[in-house]
């Protein structure tokens, strides 16, 4: 086989458009890196889908400054909502499908050798690289690209939750902060990003909630019964609400 095997410069001298173009005639390989590349956008996209995922299950389930079990249903959730991640199977895959699979289907099409690029004009075995000329099998979903995505979604899922569970807990904390620094009690506000549709209040009792879509937002028509609340504008949202709300409160205040 050694003697079949011609000099490199042999070859270059002999097909004068390859001897532009050296790197083609190289061994197909993935350059260094592009599975971590590839890995580390799979994991960074996944981590930030799971985050919000997570502090939307978080806001969904309620609760404030929650215990273990609305944890656990919070990360089942997660889990769950990872259901959409797997679309993105075929990318953890990404450095041998661009830079094997495509490769080697061009050179089959123009009748060079698919590892050495070499024309092979219809001989079985290369004479340049000695390996066999038949096209390389197609690309499939095996197990290969699933693996490596389940790892890739177990530790984006660890990352996405636990940022998830800190960011909520922080929003928590300030937000205590701010009530306790109110002097005016029931105190309210939004959860911050990403799940601006859940609120948080605090009662005079010194009770703390969070629910998601609280009853002012369900019902256009809902106003607080309580004067204090009314006279705090809770219930009205910022749009055309807002300016019903200070006409009613304006017109009440005065007879006074
Ligand atoms: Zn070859």
């Amino acid at each position: 086989m050694m003697g079949f095997s011609r000099p490199r410069a042999i070859v270059r001298s002999m097909d004068p458009a390859k001897a532009t173009q050296p790197a083609s005639v190289e061994q197909l390989r993935a350059p260094d890196g592009a599975n971590a590349f590839a890995f580390g956008a799979l994991f960074a996209l996944s981590a930030v889908f799971l985050f919000i995922s997570y502090c939307g299950a978080r806001a969904l389930i309620g609760g404030f400054e929650v215990g273990a079990g609305a944890i656990t249903a919070a990360v089942f959730s997660t889990a769950l909502a990872s259901i959409f991640l797997w679309w993105l199977v075929p990318f953890a895959d990404f450095a041998e499908i661009f830079w094997i699979h495509i490769p080697a289907d061009r050179r089959a099409g123009r009748g060079q050798c698919p590892h050495c690029a070499y024309p092979h004009e219809g001989r079985g075995t290369c004479t340049e690289c000695g390996r066999a000329t038949s096209p390389l099998p197609a690309w499939v979903l095996g197990a290969r690209p699933v693996k490596r995505l389940a790892w890739i979604l177990l530790a984006a899922m660890a990352v996405g939750c636990a940022a998830g569970e800190a960011w909520c807990r922080l929003d928590e904390a300030r937000f205590v902060n701010e009530s306790l620094a109110e002097r005016v009690h029931p105190f309210t506000r939004e959860r911050a990003f990403p799940t601006g549709f859940a609120r948080m209040t605090a009662l005079p009792d010194g009770s703390y909630h969070s629910e998601a879509w609280p009853e002012d937002r369900r019902d256009r028509a809902w106003q607080p019964s309580d004067p204090a609340r009314r006279e705090r504008g809770l219930g009205w949202g910022k749009s055309e609400d807002a300016i019903e709300g200070t006409a009613k409160k304006t017109a009440g205040d005065a007879p006074r």
